[in-house]
């Protein structure tokens, strides 16, 4: 089944035309520029100093949530705070056992080790990583059949920070190698408006704190959205408004991309449409409801519901997904109700 969830604009997975250059540019690199997710920094700051005064490495660290949310950004300032270096890599860019030895044996004293999508490495490869997250020691067999034996090295100390959308995707072992574990929850439009305005200086744009704010509603809790949002407002402000992001060129740039002014889209609301009106509200399973808008069950799953569930739209039951009261408000399913994309400004 082709996932066309990648190509909206709404996406928080990263996209083509989310320019590394422009990313890096807009990445917070200190957690005092980093926005929002207090909880998380407070204890994060914490173990970064009583680790900077042991002079040990952090203790490994997961970092869930879905995508967009700063997982990749907060990697990167924990080993700036740390001052050491970090090396990122992916899950499904370690293929063999062999391809993370060399990445470990790599390592300096204290680095971090970041692993995006850490929940798809395969099992041969996990399995490397349980002595040397555990005694800092890399296995390895030589030879083969009855003749093999192991070869036990000894790694330099470092910090795994490991990213997932859900921390139950991870096996249990490797789940519980991580001495710190943190979920990231959505950004509120307050923090989103900051980090539009910070973004947005650092673009040289000037912008109108109620166009911020119309942006941040839009931006459906992730940071990455927004700033990619930020950039198509740009784009209409530039050719149509003397290059000042003001309400109302907010507004219209965010009708012409056909998103609501809380960010849902055609997807979003052929999805609740479905919902109330084939399955008269549910419950309805998942597998049936991801087939309705032609997705993966998975990409229903960890990619459109997060945010429908935080807008209090979605819910989920043992026995499905359930249309919330708030969905016929939302969408205005009353008689005669007109074109609902303009309706929902
Ligand atoms: P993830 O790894 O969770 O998918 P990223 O760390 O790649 O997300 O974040 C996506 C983009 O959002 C970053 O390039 C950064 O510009 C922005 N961003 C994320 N978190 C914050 C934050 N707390 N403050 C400011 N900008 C952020």
């Amino acid at each position: 089944m082709e996932d066309r969830s990648e190509d909206r604009i709404v996406s928080a997975q990263r996209q083509v035309e989310d320019d590394p250059q422009v990313e890096l540019g807009l990445r917070p690199r200190s957690l005092k520029e980093y926005i929002g997710q207090e909880k998380i920094k407070e204890k994060m700051s914490i173990y970064i100093r009583a680790a900077l005064e042991r002079n040990e490495p952090l203790d490994h660290v997961l970092l869930y949530g879905p995508p967009g949310l700063g997982k990749t950004t907060l990697a990167h300032i924990i080993a700036w705070e740390l001052g050491v270096n970090i090396r990122v890599t992916a899950g499904p860019a370690i293929e063999r056992p062999g391809d993370l030895a060399a990445i470990l044996t790599n390592l300096g004293h204290g680095d971090v080790l970041f692993i995006d999508e850490i929940h798809r490495l395969n099992r041969s490869v996990e399995e490397i990583l349980y002595p040397a997250m555990e005694d800092n020691a890399l296995d390895i067999v030589i030879g083969k059949g009855p003749g093999a034996r192991t070869l036990r090295l000894e790694l330099p100390p470092f910090t795994l920070i490991g990213a997932t959308v859900r921390a139950g995707l991870l096996t249990s072992p490797l789940r519980d190698r991580f001495g710190v574990v943190d979920r990231l929850d959505f950004y509120n439009p307050e923090e989103l408006e900051e980090i539009i305005v910070r973004s947005a200086g650092i673009l040289n744009m000037e912008t109108e704190q109620e166009g911020a704010a119309i942006i941040a509603r839009a931006s459906r809790g992730t940071p990455r959205v927004a700033n990619r949002l930020l950039k198509r407002v740009r784009d209409f402000a530039q050719v149509k408004a003397d290059n000042i992001i003001t309400a109302a060129v907010a507004k219209e740039a965010l009708q012409m991309l056909q998103l609501d002014r809380m960010g849902l889209d055609e997807i979003d609301r052929r999805l609740l449409l479905a919902l109330v009106e084939k399955f008269e509200g549910g419950p309805v399973g998942l597998d049936t409801l991801a087939a309705c808008i032609s997705e993966e069950p998975e990409t229903l799953e960890d990619i459109y519901e997060p945010y429908l569930m935080q807008l209090g739209l979605l819910k989920r039951t043992a026995r499905g997904r359930v249309a919330t009261s708030e969905v016929y408000s939302y969408l205005d399913l009353s008689p005669g109700g007109g074109d609902a994309q303009q309706r929902l400004w």
